[in-house]
């Protein structure tokens, strides 16, 4: 028997995220990543347009990130945090505390997205059970959400593309209200927000809770919409008694133009998720935030806990590169490089709506989406941005980019230069 290379063993034996294990898509071997740049096994250099779904703000191989893993190591990589507590979940939760909305004052350090969804889910329904409202169990959500893939963060995404037919009745049934559909630079038009008051009017007595991700639906849609959409919902959730939850796991950490995305609408949420950038994308950590009295209530309950403790909760390692990439964010002119990134993708991106078959170009802070009107072939595409030296991975009708905070101008010019180019070379395909 032939041995199989390292590709096809790839290729037989590991899944990867949302594919087929009898129709892989195929892969690309990197041997290494720096900075805006992801170095492939055969050497091949791409500028780097995804920072790894929304993690690597500050690029790949950090000299201080790398430091602050080093000096950790040499401490303890990993302690229970059950019965312990250290330096790291301590320092990142003190400076955590001072850039999240300041009524939030509990930090839960949990493992990953999903997971911190998981936890904000269940710290709102303990709030109520907690208060003898034992039937305030359900969620409400906007349609075209993400907020992970563990069961229950799954069952508060859109249920078209989060595909919960699958599941079928295993899957918790959730209230969906339309997707917001004012978009962030129109002018609002309070019959966005009608749905959601319908929703909660008619069943806030079994609903614990409203999650959304403010300002950008990412993964569900790449959608930005209106921040009074935010301020709207925040007076319903407290006419209707329902907890708001805001899950900033993707627009946290400046992606959006502001630090986090609630203060484009200055509104505080009751529990808030953070992840991915936390970490700079060096190591799996999440957290939950919420507020003295949220928390007061759950340890009230009957329970007199919070239910919840994951082996890796607070790991010192994870929490002390969030710590150092954190301080790395803050002690730079973030904004003003956040500017010049939305600048570039608006100058190159824009002329793209001039295309008949693209229907949209949004561009909000880093992230510039180009919405297409047909599904695109994410294989060849892929073969032919990497050709062209380029990192992007599109999906459904988006062609999106997200680069690390540290890409060059001139780098940035040539992702886009090529993105352009193959999204221009479509009208061949569609004519
Ligand atoms: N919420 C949002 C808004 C996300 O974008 C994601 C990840 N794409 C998650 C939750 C889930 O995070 P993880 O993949 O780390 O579980």
């Amino acid at each position: 028997m032939t041995e199989l290379t390292d590709l096809e063993f790839d290729l037989e034996h590991i899944w990867h995220p949302y594919t087929s294990m009898t129709q892989p898509l195929p892969t690309f071997k990197v041997k290494k990543a720096y900075g805006a740049i992801i170095e492939l096994e055969d050497g091949r250099q791409l500028i780097d347009g995804m920072s790894s779904w929304w993690c690597a703000i500050h690029g790949y191989n950090h000299p201080e990130l790398n430091q602050a893993v080093t000096d950790q190591l040499q401490k303890m990589s990993h302690i229970m945090f059950g019965g312990f507590t250290h330096d790291p979940a301590i320092e990142l939760g003190k400076l955590l505390l001072k850039i999240t909305p300041p009524s939030l004052d509990k930090i839960f350090y949990a493992d990953s997205g999903s997971v911190a969804v998981e936890v904000a889910l269940k710290m709102a329904v303990q709030f109520w059970t907690s208060q003898g409202k034992s039937h305030k169990t359900n969620f409400v959500t906007p349609r075209s959400g993400y907020h992970g893939d563990t069961w229950n963060a799954m069952s508060v995404c859109d249920p078209v593309t989060g595909m919960h037919q699958i599941f079928g009745s295993s899957l918790p049934n959730r209230f969906f209200v339309p997707a917001p559909q004012v978009g962030f630079y129109d002018q609002w038009n309070q019959a966005d927000i009608a749905e959601l008051e319908q929703v909660l009017k008619n069943h806030h007595q079994t609903i614990a809770g409203l999650i959304l991700e403010p300002i950008v639906q990412g993964a569900g849609g790449m959608r930005f919409y209106h921040p009074e959409y935010l301020r709207q919902a925040k007076l319903l959730c407290e006419k209707y008694q329902v907890l708001l939850i805001f899950d900033e796991i993707a627009t946290g950490f400046g992606r959006t133009g502001k630090l986090f995305a609630w203060e484009h609408a200055r509104v505080e949420p009751d529990i808030m998720c953070i992840g991915k950038g936390l970490t700079g994308g060096y190591m799996t950590l999440s957290a939950t935030l919420t507020s003295k009295h949220v928390a007061q209530i759950i340890s009230k309950g009957e329970a007199g806990v919070f239910m919840h403790g994951p082996t890796f909760m607070a790991n010192p390692l994870a929490c002390a590169v969030a710590l150092k990439s954190t301080e790395v964010l803050l002690a730079q002119d973030w904004q003003v490089n956040i500017q010049r990134i939305e600048k570039q993708l608006e100058q190159y991106l824009q002329p793209l709506s001039q295309l008949d078959y693209v229907q949209d170009v949004r561009v909000l802070g880093a992230i510039g989406v180009v919405e297409l009107s047909f599904n695109v072939d994410m294989q060849t595409l892929q073969q032919q941005f990497v050709q062209r030296g380029i990192w992007i991975r599109p999906f459904g009708k988006l062609v999106y980019v997200m680069p690390p905070y540290v890409i060059s101008e001139q780098q940035l010019k040539i992702l886009l230069q090529q993105l352009v180019e193959v999204v221009e070379q479509m009208q061949e395909v569609t004519a």
